[in-house]
């Protein structure tokens, strides 16, 4: 059993790489984008509160974002014992010591964080392109950079927290999906047990 912490920038690839490991390790998949995407979608209270934040590419604050994360915990008593992959969390400091927390409470924690590292410039241009096809509010060029200086400044503080804790597996982002998912998988298989 494995839990893995997927990190990296808006269009690093966390989404893709992600589905290939449920695939090969059979994880549990926590997205917390998706999670939200899925109240918008529904147009909860909490939706409604999350597409504020989203749409100005800022971030979802962190004691919802915690209290969110902890009843996806709660609702999915299977996943912690499965392993699960955390998809878009943490994304600040005080997150990550929440999950700490919340995993610890279920006897587990954070086994490995897979830093998917990505030039900004390349960034900007895949989420331009996904933009255009997917249609998602939040990739168009003023609020992709607005989420590229919040992810700078809240979230790649994160890769020095991880790497005190010898958890932080930096992986070269930029190639085919297959090598990057090779090297994620040689990453995992280290720490697996
Ligand atoms: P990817 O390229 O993998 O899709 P992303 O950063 O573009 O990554 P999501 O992870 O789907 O997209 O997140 C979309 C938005 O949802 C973020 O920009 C942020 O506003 C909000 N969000 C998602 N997870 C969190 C979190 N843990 N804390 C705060 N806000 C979050």
């Amino acid at each position: 059993m494995t839990n893995i912490v997927i990190f990296g920038a808006p269009g690093s690839g966390k989404g893709t790489q992600s589905e290939r490991l449920i695939d090969q390790y059979g994880l549990h998949h926590i997205s917390t984008g998706d999670v939200l995407r899925s109240h918008m979608a529904r147009g909860t209270e909490l939706g409604k509160i999350a597409e504020s934040f989203i749409s100005q590419g800022q971030l979802i604050p962190d004691e919802l974002m915690i209290n969110i994360l902890a009843d996806v915990l709660d609702s999915n008593p299977a996943a912690t014992q499965k392993g699960v992959i955390f998809d878009g969390f943490p994304r600040t400091i005080p997150q990550a010591k929440a999950l700490n927390e919340l995993l610890a409470k279920r006897g587990t924690e954070v086994h490995a964080v897979i830093g998917l590292e990505v030039d900004d410039e390349e960034l900007v241009d895949r989420l331009i392109k996904r933009g255009q096809m997917s249609g998602r509010s939040d990739d168009n060029l003023e609020t992709i950079n607005k989420r590229l200086t919040v992810y700078h400044s809240q979230t790649s503080p994160l890769r020095d927290y991880y790497m005190t804790e010898g958890k932080y597996k930096a992986i070269e982002g930029k190639g085919s999906i297959d090598d990057i998912f090779n090297a994620i998988k040689k990453s995992i298989d280290q720490v697996s047990r």
